[in-house]
């Protein structure tokens, strides 16, 4: 990372957690952060969305900003079980994880659908946390830089700036597997995809927050996040403990 972009942890905790444990997730993230009177990095946590509300109390005024995982393009309307950007900014939230790769094999997501729930982040006055990564497949077939450069140039938001888009680069495979590509192969991607952003944002590409996500834990955060082009990270599994996540942080 580069001292011009201030590091962001990024906390996905995907569907793990009742309220108890989300509000003590929290308030433990919290209360660790609260002592660092100068912390080195952003904060964040995604939690589900029917703990949105019981996390927002519990993180108080640490810091910590409340992200989502999800929501839909459109602004409100006839559409069962979706929830709006507007509803997401409206219970606290000032991020909104859009086009994970769960989401874009789960439910069948396209580049063009990811696009417009950015946009409708962005519209609302939240930071758009945009998801792209190859899978294995792809990567076997060496595919990786074409499928990360396609999924940019489509999912990217209108009007995208530092202050209101993140990109996640997170390689499918290693996901949830352990499994993280080497150090070079990470740089190699990121200095692309901020060469494919400074072709679609120009200069505004040097300050937009690129995370690394898939597989990332303590002992591995360091030698990732000491890459030039890596910014941070979004985390699954470690982020769903107080001692991991926070392990991770220290490392930037
Ligand atoms: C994720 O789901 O965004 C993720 C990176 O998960 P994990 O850290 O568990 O691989």
């Amino acid at each position: 990372m580069t001292t011009m972009r201030r590091p962001l942890i990024a906390g996905n905790w995907k569907m793990n957690g009742l309220t108890a444990d989300g509000t003590a997730l929290a308030a433990g993230l919290a209360e660790k952060v609260s002592t660092d009177a100068n912390p080195s990095y952003d904060m964040l946590v995604c939690p589900p969305f029917v703990l949105i509300g019981a996390v927002s109390g519990a993180l108080g005024e640490s810091g910590i900003a409340l992200g989502a995982q999800d929501c839909h393009a459109a602004e409100k309307g006839a559409h069962t079980g979706d929830v709006s950007a507007a509803m997401l900014k409206d219970a606290g939230c000032s991020f909104v994880i859009v086009g994970h790769s769960e989401r874009r094999t789960d439910h069948g997501e396209t580049d063009e659908q990811v696009k417009a729930k950015a946009e409708a982040v962005l519209s609302n006055g939240m930071t758009a946390v945009v998801c792209i990564g190859e899978t294995e497949a792809e990567r076997d077939a060496g595919k990786t830089l074409d499928v990360v450069t396609s999924q940019v140039r489509g999912s990217l938001p209108g009007g995208a700036t530092a202050a209101n888009t993140v990109l996640a680069y997170e390689p499918v495979w290693a996901i949830g597997t352990g499994r993280t590509p080497t150090s070079d192969e990470v740089q190699e991607v990121h200095a692309v995809i901020r060469a494919e952003l400074a072709k679609i944002v120009g200069d505004e590409a040097e300050g937009i927050r690129l995370l690394y996500g898939g597989s990332m834990k303590p002992t591995n955060a360091a030698e990732l996040l000491a890459l030039p082009d890596v910014d941070g990270g979004l985390i699954g599994g470690a982020s769903l403990k107080v001692e991991d996540f926070m392990g991770i942080a220290a490392c930037c």
